[in-house]
């Protein structure tokens, strides 16, 4: 059971498991939003439902970015290689720089992609062009979108979409 978090304007800004999310609560920092009214914890004297929602009374200084990390690469990506459309699980994909490095190409959104080994490989260290493989998306900045940046998983309940400001992903 795992518990999402909106900050005080209502933005979604982490997910965290349910033994936390009562350290929130009991602390003074949220108020519960939503339960999961099927779920109960007991202590010596009180049982409470899990909270499936908390709002923190502060505003939760995140500045709604997407993370630039490898596995956030893989997800803009959709886990398929920009230059020939394979689908892979994250352990078998590799990260391109469309501009090498040797070439000056920059570590960031804008020059990094999902690719498979295979087309690593035949890239080396050329220019899409140069190599006659053309990228299938120019890469871009991700816009934030709580399954990336949050996480979600499938077990998850449905109803956090009701507080995710663009529900939809690739
Ligand atoms: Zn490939």
């Amino acid at each position: 059971m795992r518990t999402l978090v909106l900050d005080n304007t209502y933005f979604p800004v982490r997910i965290v498991t349910w033994q936390k999310a009562m350290i929130l609560l009991f602390t003074g920092r949220a108020e519960v939003l939503t339960e999961y009214s099927e779920k109960k914890i007991r202590s010596t004297t009180q049982t409470f439902n899990l909270p499936k929602t908390l709002r923190l009374f502060n505003r939760h200084r995140t500045s709604h970015k997407v993370k630039f990390s490898r596995q956030n690469v893989f997800w803009r990506d959709n886990f398929q290689c920009q230059y020939c459309f394979i689908k892979l699980p994250a352990s078998k994909l590799t990260i391109d720089h469309v501009v090498p490095q040797s070439r000056e190409g920059g570590t960031d959104w804008e020059n990094v992609v999902a690719c498979c080994p295979d087309c690593n490989v035949r890239k080396g260290s050329q220019l899409p062009n140069e190599a006659n493989m053309p990228l299938k998306n120019p890469p871009r900045v991700p816009k934030w979108s709580p399954q990336i940046c949050l996480r979600v998983k499938k077990e998850d309940p449905d109803d956090w979409n009701d507080w995710f400001p663009n529900k939809k992903v690739s």
